[in-house]
């Protein structure tokens, strides 16, 4: 921001901000404005729904028994048994904490501030998580980056899982101890991973998670901003700024998102 004097709003081209928050040359008092769009938030639950559904469906090793030309049907899950836990209840943790209620799913959320929600259990704070943790079969992290969250994903959450559980983090990199999943990974205590983030981005080319067999990996695409949908609501922050007028989805820099 060192580049900009005359600032009078910020906005964000995406959902996060911790890279706005992190500039050491960020100005005091100046709005910070994220976006919450429609196309962001169904790209993401369909993101997240696949990754679930290719879990909970057997899909990988359906697609090995393919390359061995085995014909084999594997024991099927039920859906109804299958506890979902999503680690942020924010607009994108509640889409999908919805969207996979509506499939059959148990679901369960974690949130930092109380949430009352029809037929999703939701958990709190610090005091819960490892009760929040104990039944979740897969794990979403959609919290945003902040240092209460950076490293949340670690050994210590893998081994307050049921055994065999499988993570799915669409948030943001810097969430993950990249080799302490490595290690759930080999132990069994997490069955396998699909990850969208990443702790450096691109992944570099000898990183492990590229040929680990129980990690999907994909480029950071879970939900992408389409500038016809989002170009809107930045041309209203604009005139809102402008105008002196109250501006929407403003992000509280004390507590980071
Ligand atoms: P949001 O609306 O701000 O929701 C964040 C949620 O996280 C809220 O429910 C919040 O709790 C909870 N939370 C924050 N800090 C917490 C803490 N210390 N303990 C417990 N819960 C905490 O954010 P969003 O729009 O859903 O987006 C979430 C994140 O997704 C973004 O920050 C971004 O990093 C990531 N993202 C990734 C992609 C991608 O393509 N991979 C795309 C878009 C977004 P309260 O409800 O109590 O405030």
């Amino acid at each position: 921001m060192e580049k900009f004097p005359n600032l009078n709003v910020i906005i964000s081209t995406g959902a996060g901000v911790d890279h706005i928050l992190r500039d050491p040359n960020l100005p005091p008092d100046i709005p910070i404005v994220r976006l919450v769009d429609e196309s962001l938030t169904s790209q993401m639950s369909e993101y997240i729904l696949l990754a679930v559904l290719q879990y909970h469906r057997q899909l990988i090793a359906y697609k090995t028994q393919q390359s061995q030309g085995v014909w084999q049907g594997l024991s099927p899950r039920n859906t109804a048994n299958c506890t979902v836990g999503i680690l942020g209840l924010g607009v994108l943790g509640l889409d999908i904490a919805q969207k996979l209620k509506m499939m059959g799913f148990s679901v369960r959320g974690w949130s930092r501030t109380p949430k009352v929600l029809d037929n999703i259990n939701c958990f709190l704070g610090e005091e819960e998580f490892k009760l929040f943790l104990s039944e979740c079969e897969i794990l979403v992290c959609l919290l945003p980056l902040t240092p209460k969250t950076e490293g949340i994903l670690n050994q210590n959450t893998f081994s307050a899982l049921p055994q065999g559980a499988y993570l799915i983090n669409v948030a943001r990199g810097k969430h993950l101890v990249e080799e302490d999943l490595l290690n759930a990974l080999k132990s069994g205590q997490l069955s396998g991973a699909c990850l969208d983030v990443f702790q450096i981005e691109p992944l570099p080319k000898n990183h492990p998670f590229w040929a680990h067999p129980q990690i999907i990996i994909t480029p950071h695409i879970a939900a992408k901003t389409i500038p016809a949908c989002v170009a809107p609501q930045i041309i209203e922050a604009i005139n809102k700024s402008q105008g002196g007028l109250l501006l929407k989805n403003t992000v509280d820099v004390s507590r980071g998102y």
